[in-house]
């Protein structure tokens, strides 16, 4: 066997074996819709039926590809792209059949993770004004809230930084899709089970 094909070989099984053990364990930095279950219990509970996704009226909820290397036909929030509303019934968690997604009495059980923000890349750390993910929040000055003080190299402005409550931030990602900072995003929600972001 040639040493090209050997190594083509060897990377292909390296590859194949991780995607399995993904798949197997699931992968903590997927968002999960509100009301998941941890990770592994999840990936044994969810039957890929796709009711959550049918029932979420705002195409929210996105089913697992293969190529994405987390449970195949899985639940899942890109924020950025699409986020949580908060939707007051829950109709996602209502309609799973197994109980993937349930207990959510109020908003504060969605816990679906917790926004983070890269204070190197947001303007208002900067001194800029533009307070959109606080705005946008919609547990505006619960879970997110404006710190304000003097710049420190500039005494006539003031800094309108926002700040995260992680007791309070339930990971919609609203402000992830509303940040008016690109590549990379300055505020991007944390997924409950894992631990850094930035
Ligand atoms: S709470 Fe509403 S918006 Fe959020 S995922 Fe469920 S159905 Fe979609
Ligand atoms: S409704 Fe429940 S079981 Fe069906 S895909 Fe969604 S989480 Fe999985
Ligand atoms: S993820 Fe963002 S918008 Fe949603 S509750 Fe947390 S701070 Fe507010």
């Amino acid at each position: 066997m040639k040493g090209t094909r050997l190594i083509k070989i060897l990377i292909g099984g390296l590859a194949a074996y991780e995607l399995l053990g993904m798949m197997k364990s699931g992968n903590k930095t997927v968002l999960r819709p509100p009301g998941a279950i941890d990770e592994d219990e999840f990936l044994a509970l969810c039957v890929r039926c796709g009711k959550c996704n049918q029932a979420c009226p705002y195409d929210s909820i996105k089913m697992g590809k293969e190529n994405l290397g987390f449970g195949i036909g899985t639940p899942y929030i890109d924020a950025r792209d699409n986020p949580c509303r908060l939707c007051d019934d829950y109709p996602c968690v209502n309609v799973c059949p197994t109980d993937a997604l349930t207990g959510i009495n109020n908003v504060y059980d969605v816990e679906m993770g917790t926004a983070v923000i890269d204070t190197e890349h947001c303007i208002a750390y900067k001194g800029m004004r533009c307070e959109v993910c606080y705005r946008e929040c919609p547990l505006i000055d619960e879970a997110i809230k404006l710190n304000i003080y003097v710049k420190p190299d500039d005494p006539t402005h003031a800094v309108f930084a926002p700040i995260i409550d992680p007791e309070k931030c339930v990971g919609c990602g609203i402000c992830e899709e509303r940040c008016v900072i690109d590549n990379p995003v300055a505020i991007r929600v944390k997924p409950r089970g894992i631990k850094e972001l930035f």
